[in-house]
């Protein structure tokens, strides 16, 4: 476990800011529900750690990189069906939670969602 964190951590350093915070965002929302529903000794638990990592290579692969929209804004659905419904469900229940437990992080994602979706940079005209 101590590994692969800090694996995740050389990654995350070349990644876009914009992209770590999103990581941080959506890492603590899964933290917030698992603690809630499967008290586990340490958040995440080993089926929440799956998600997690699961949304992490979705953000690899993301293709706006540091543009990237809100994932509840984008136009892409880069997940699957049932990683959808599941991280819908972590965001639904440690959405109005995060407010209190990472007040920083909220506010950068409030303000991160009032930008419009960008079209694919593959659609962008010259
Ligand atoms: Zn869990």
């Amino acid at each position: 476990m101590m590994v692969s964190a800090s694996v995740r951590a050389d990654q995350a350093a070349k990644r876009a800011p914009r992209i770590r915070r999103e990581f941080r965002t959506i890492a603590a929302m899964i933290r917030i529900y698992c603690q809630a529903h499967h008290e586990p000794l340490a958040a995440p638990c080993d089926d929440c750690r799956r998600l997690l990592d699961y949304a992490d290579r979705r953000l690899d692969t993301c293709p706006f990189h540091a543009e990237k929209p809100v994932c509840n804004k984008c136009t892409v659905h880069c997940y699957s069906k049932t990683m959808r419904e599941r991280v819908r469900e972590v965001m639904r229940f440690a959405g109005p939670r995060m407010l209190y437990r990472h007040p920083w992080l909220t506010l950068r994602h409030l303000l991160d969602a009032r930008r419009p979706a960008p079209e694919l940079p593959g659609k962008r005209r010259p």
